[in-house]
C-alpha cells in the first residue's frame, strides 16, 4: 500500500515537473534503478540532470513502467564461460579474414566477441562475411573455458576468442520481479502512453551496490573529485577504516559542467536509509582550469569553464548537495606544480584563482567545511619533488597517504561538527586544586600561588571557554579550592629539584621534576572523572605546565621565567592576555594543557599554518583546527561517559 502512494506521487510530481514532454524523450535513455514496486509496475530510473536553457531547472528522476509484455534481459560481462551449460544459443562477433576462411571449412576459427543468449530458441543465420556467427553452442571443460564447439551446417566447430581484447557478454532474461533483487544500471526503450512512460524492452546490468560492503553501524562518506581523489583514494579509505563507510563517485568528476550534470546520479538513492550519506566531499577545479594553448605564441588561452561560470555551477552543486543533509566539506584543487603545454594544458598559478573562486563561493555558505588540500600540498616538504614536475597527480606512497590522511582528518572534524543531530555542547567539570605550603626561590624571586579561586571561576574560566567555544566544548567549575601541599620525606630536595629543573629534562632518564611534582599532591582530593589541575607556584624553568596526553590531569605553574629563557627570575603569568597572543596567559596555558587532556599533541613545527595555534607549532595562538575539534569532541565525549 504504502510503496503505491510513493510511486503515485513520484509519477504526479514528475508529470508536474516535465509538462508530459520530457517523458517521451526517456526512450534509450541510460540510468540506474531505484524503488522497484513490483505491485504497480513501475520503478525510479535516476539519470542524468538535463536542464531546461530556459528555466535552467534540471531533473533527474523519472517514474517509468513496465507491462506484462516489458522484455528485459540481463546483460553480464565475464571473462570466460565457466558456468555456462551448453548447448546455448551464442553469437561469435570480431571474426578476421583467416577465421572467416576457417567457417567455411568447419575448422577451427578465433572471435573476438561472444554473446551468450541464454533462454534464446531461434538462431539467426549465419554471416560470416559480416564476421558474425550464431549457433549452438557447447563451452569446453574446464575451470576457465575460452573457447568450445559451435554448430554450424550440422557440424561441430571449434571456436575460441581471441587472446587479447575479447570480450564476452552473458544475456539472459529476466523477471520483472527480480529487479528487486539487485541493484542495476539500465537502458530503456520505450514510448509514453497517457502521460506514463512504458517500457517496451530493457537491457541490465548488475552494479555493485555500495551498501553491500557497508558497516551499517558507521556513517557513510562520499567523496565527489577527479583523479587526485582516485590517487588518495585507498589511503582515505585506510585511514577511516573502523571510523566510516568510504565512497567515491563512480569515475572522475572531472569539471563542474559535468558536475552538475551527474550529481544526482552521484548521490544515488540518498533519501532511502543505507543509501544516505552523513558527509560529503567534494571538488572540482583541475578540469576547470585545463586552457588552450599555442604553440606559436607560446600562450595559453580561455579556461575549460571560465572562472564566472565555475562559481554558478559550484552554487548550483551546493543546492543539489544540501538536500541531502550531509554535512558538506569543500576540498580545495590541489596546485599546479609548473606549466603543462600538452594537449590538455594547465598554467601553473591557475588553480589559485579557482581556489579563491571556491573560497567566495563558500563564504556564503559558512556550514560548508573547508579541506585545504592545497594548503597541505604547498607546506609539506614531501612534495618537494612532485614540485618539479609538469603532473599534477600524486604516484607516491608517501605523498597519497599524507592526502589521504588529511581528508580522512577532515571527515572525523565533520562528523564531530554539531548538526541538528548533534548540536550538543559538552560541558566538562574541572577542578582546581590551588596548592598552598611551598614557597619556591629561583634567581632570588621567592614564589608561592597567588592566584585566588575567584581569578580562576571570574576571567580565566570566561578566557578557557572563548577558547574553546570554537569546538562547542565548555568548562564548568566543579570546584576551586586551596589545598595544603603533602609534606613527605626529603620535602626540601623535592621542592630543590623543581626550582632547579632545566628545560629539556623530562627526555632525559632521571628526570625528577615530574616525579618530585607528584610526590607533592594529594592523591586524595582527585575527582575521578573531573579534569584536575593543579596550580603549583613555579613548575621549572621555562616550563608553564603539562598534562596526560588524554587524561583529566594538568599541573600549570603561576609564575614563568618562560619569556627570558630562564635568564632572569620569574615573574608573575597574566591571568588573561588580550588577543592577539603576545607572552600568552595562565588561562591560555590551562586551555592548552586541557587540549592534551581531550587528546590534542603538539604540531609539527614544520607545519605552516597562518595563524597561532592553541596547540603550538610554529605559531602560539588560539586557534584548533577542524581535526583537532573532532579529537577533543571525541576525547571528551568518551571522558563524559566515563562517570
Ligand atoms: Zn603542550
Amino acid at each position: 500500500m504504502r510503496s503505491s502512494i510513493i510511486c503515485l506521487l513520484t509519477a504526479l510530481l514528475a508529470s508536474i515537473g516535465i509538462h508530459g514532454a520530457n517523458a517521451a524523450n526517456l526512450n534509450g535513455t541510460t540510468g540506474n534503478i531505484f524503488k522497484v514496486d513490483t505491485k504497480n509496475q513501475c520503478f525510479e530510473l535516476l539519470k542524468e540532470t538535463e536542464y531546461d536553457p530556459k528555466t535552467d531547472m534540471g531533473q533527474s528522476r523519472f517514474t517509468v513502467y513496465w507491462s506484462d509484455k516489458t522484455s528485459i534481459i540481463k546483460v553480464e560481462e565475464k571473462t570466460n564461460f565457466a558456468g555456462i551449460k551448453g548447448p546455448v544459443i551464442t553469437q561469435f562477433q570480431g571474426i578476421d579474414a583467416a577465421s572467416v576462411k576457417a567457417v567455411k571449412d568447419h575448422k577451427p576459427f578465433e572471435a573476438r566477441v561472444a554473446t551468450v543468449q541464454i533462454g534464446a530458441t531461434a538462431v539467426a543465420a549465419a554471416d560470416p562475411q559480416n564476421q558474425r556467427v550464431e549457433g549452438w553452442f557447447t563451452p569446453d571443460a574446464g575451470e576457465a573455458p575460452r573457447g568450445g564447439s559451435i554448430k554450424i551446417d550440422d557440424k561441430e566447430v571449434k571456436v575460441s576468442l581471441r587472446k587479447a581484447n575479447a570480450r564476452l557478454y552473458i544475456r539472459q532474461p529476466l523477471r520483472p520481479a527480480d529487479l528487486a533483487n539487485g541493484f542495476w544500471k539500465t537502458t530503456i526503450k520505450g514510448a509514453e502512453v497517457n502521460g506514463k512512460f512504458l517500457i517496451e524492452s530493457m537491457e541490465i546490468l548488475p552494479l555493485e551496490d555500495p551498501r553491500a560492503s557497508d558497516d551499517p553501524a558507521l556513517p557513510r562518506v562520499l567523496v565527489i573529485g577527479d583523479s587526485i581523489s582516485m590517487n588518495y583514494h585507498e589511503a582515505a579509505k585506510a585511514a577511516l577504516k573502523g571510523v566510516a563507510n568510504y565512497h567515491r563517485n563512480e569515475g572522475n568528476a572531472a569539471a563542474t559542467k559535468e558536475g552538475v550534470r551527474n550529481l544526482e546520479l552521484w548521490l544515488g538513492n540518498y533519501q532511502e536509509k543505507g543509501g544516505h550519506w552523513d558527509v560529503i566531499q567534494f571538488n572540482h577545479g583541475l578540469h576547470d582550469l585545463k586552457q588552450t594553448y599555442d604553440a606559436a605564441t607560446d600562450t595559453f588561452g580561455a579556461y575549460n569553464v571560465p572562472l564566472e561560470e565555475y562559481k554558478r555551477n559550484l552554487e548550483k552543486e551546493i543546492v543539489i548537495l544540501k538536500k541531502t543533509g550531509a554535512k558538506l566539506i569543500w576540498c580545495s584543487t590541489t596546485p599546479v606544480p609548473n606549466h603543462n603545454k600538452g594537449t590538455y594544458a594547465r598554467r601553473k598559478g591557475a588553480s589559485l584563482e579557482f581556489n579563491q573562486a571556491a573560497r567566495e563561493v563558500m563564504q556564503k555558505h559558512p556550514e560548508i567545511l573547508i579541506n585545504d588540500l592545497a594548503n597541505v600540498v604547498d607546506s609539506s616538504p614531501i612534495f618537494d619533488n612532485w614540485r618539479k614536475t609538469v603532473d599534477v597527480h600524486f604516484y607516491q606512497a608517501a605523498e597519497q597517504k599524507m592526502l589521504g590522511e588529511a581528508v580522512a582528518a577532515s571527515v572525523r572534524a565533520a562528523l564531530a561538527t554539531p548538526s541538528a543531530a548533534d548540536d550538543a555542547l559538552l560541558t566538562l567539570p574541572i577542578r582546581f586544586h590551588l596548592t598552598q605550603g611551598a614557597t619556591m626561590t629561583v634567581k632570588g624571586q621567592a614564589m608561592e600561588v597567588w592566584v585566588t579561586a575567584e581569578d580562576l571561576k571570574g576571567p580565566v574560566l570566561a578566557e578557557i571557554n572563548r577558547i574553546w567555544k570554537p569546538a562547542n566544548i565548555q568548562f564548568a567549575i566543579e570546584r576551586a579550592q586551596v589545598e595544603p601541599i603533602l609534606k613527605p620525606d626529603q620535602f626540601e630536595k623535592l621542592i630543590k629539584n623543581i626550582e632547579t629543573a632545566k628545560r629539556g629534562d623530562e627526555e632525559q632518564r632521571g628526570s625528577t621534576r615530574t616525579d618530585s611534582i607528584g610526590k607533592l599532591l594529594d592523591k586524595k582530593e582527585l575527582h575521578p572523572s573531573a579534569h584536575n589541575v593543579y596550580l603549583l607556584p613555579f613548575i621549572g624553568a621555562t616550563y608553564q605546565g603539562y598534562a596526560q596526553l588524554g587524561g583529566t590531569h594538568a599541573v600549570v605553574g603561576v609564575w614563568t621565567d618562560k619569556f627570558s629563557r630562564g635568564e632572569k627570575p620569574p615573574v608573575k603569568t597574566l591571568l588573561v592576555e588580550p588577543s592577539p597572543m603576545k607572552v600568552g596567559s595562565l588561562a591560555r596555558t590551562i586551555a592548552h594543557e586541557l587540549g592534551h587532556n581531550l587528546g590534542l599533541v603538539h604540531p609539527d613545527k614544520a607545519e605552516r599554518s597562518p595563524v597561532g595555534r592553541l596547540m603550538g607549532g610554529r605559531n602560539q595562538g588560539y586557534e584548533l583546527i577542524p581535526a583537532e575539534i573532532a579529537t577533543a569532541r571525541e576525547t571528551a565525549k568518551k571522558h563524559l561517559t566515563k562517570k
